[in-house]
């Protein structure tokens, strides 16, 4: 009998734990980023200049994040965003069962036929097993663009972990890969709702940042460096039209925020929803337009 049979939540979980990992060492690059060219800034330092076709391609040149894909942090951060993706796949096999994930039984562990044995010690399949194993016994299969995407930070991934390799994925790629997977595997806006409810079981007390003021400017961080494409298609926010501080978010401040001011007010995330309304999508709130 197989013992410690993983389930479909436990995929979840570490799935989560993994990608965001990658998440944070990303957008830390990114705010690095955007704080060296603050002083001059303009379009051209963020994801604005790669809003074309090949904005969305893995690989497509962006500045200001470009040279860091040399960074240590980096490579452990495509290496995490890659075992995240993983896991998310291995979740949804074992919503169908993970028996599938358990490959060729001469792989075996010795005497499993005649003692209790975790799933643990079973050889499962490898990444691109996982694809196929997904494709076959799904409802539907995955689309091109995950597979391209999840095929080209695999060879990264490889590269990294079994080739010395050095040139790890940029801290934009890890946010749109993380942003893809989690849309396609998971549901639309996923990766905001795991990430919101993180910040709300992280931040809370008087001594410390709301946890929305926390999110704002980290979604700031993420358009700034997503193209406008990949902000409407995984944030559902329009990066061309103007961002508003909502008030449920102002109201959430704490006496730690007014004190030291670490946020500012640029930093939110609600736009017009309608000529009367604002939208906020951090805390999905919605307010009286300023008008
Ligand atoms: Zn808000």
């Amino acid at each position: 009998m197989i013992t410690n049979i993983p389930t479909e939540a436990n995929f979840y979980k570490s799935a989560a734990r993994f990608l965001t990992a990658a998440w944070e060492e990303a957008i830390n690059e990114i705010e690095s980023a955007f704080y060296d060219e603050v002083d001059g800034y303009d379009n051209e330092t963020s994801g604005d200049e790669a809003d074309g076709e090949e904005a969305d391609e893995m690989g497509a040149d962006e500045a200001g994040t470009d040279e860091a894909g040399e960074c240590d942090a980096l490579v452990t951060a495509s290496i995490n965003a890659f075992t995240g993706i993983e896991h998310l796949l291995r979740a949804r096999i074992t919503a169908i069962s993970p028996y599938l994930l358990i490959g060729d039984c001469r792989d075996w562990p010795k005497q499993c036929d005649k003692k209790d044995v975790p799933f643990g010690a079973f050889k499962t399949i490898d990444a691109q097993d996982l694809i196929k194993a997904c494709n076959t016994v799904g409802a539907a299969r995955l689309p091109e663009d995950f597979l391209d995407s999840f095929e080209k930070l695999r060879i990264i991934r490889n590269s990294l972990v079994h080739s010395h390799g050095s040139n790890a994925a940029t801290a934009r790629e890890i946010l749109i890969a993380i942003l893809r997977s989690t849309h396609i595997l998971v549901g639309p806006l996923a990766w905001i709702k795991w990430r919101r409810e993180a910040f709300q079981a992280t931040h809370g007390g008087d001594d410390m940042p709301s946890w929305s003021s926390v999110m704002n400017k980290e979604l700031s961080l993420a358009v700034f460096s997503l193209g406008a494409k990949d902000c409407n298609t995984y944030l559902k926010v329009n990066k061309r039209t103007r961002f508003y501080l909502c008030p449920a978010c102002i109201q959430r401040r704490t006496r730690y925020e007014h004190k030291v001011m670490l946020v500012d007010d640029t930093q939110g995330m609600a736009q017009l929803e309608d000529p009367e309304t604002i939208y906020c999508r951090t805390c999905e709130a919605r307010a009286s337009s300023p008008w």
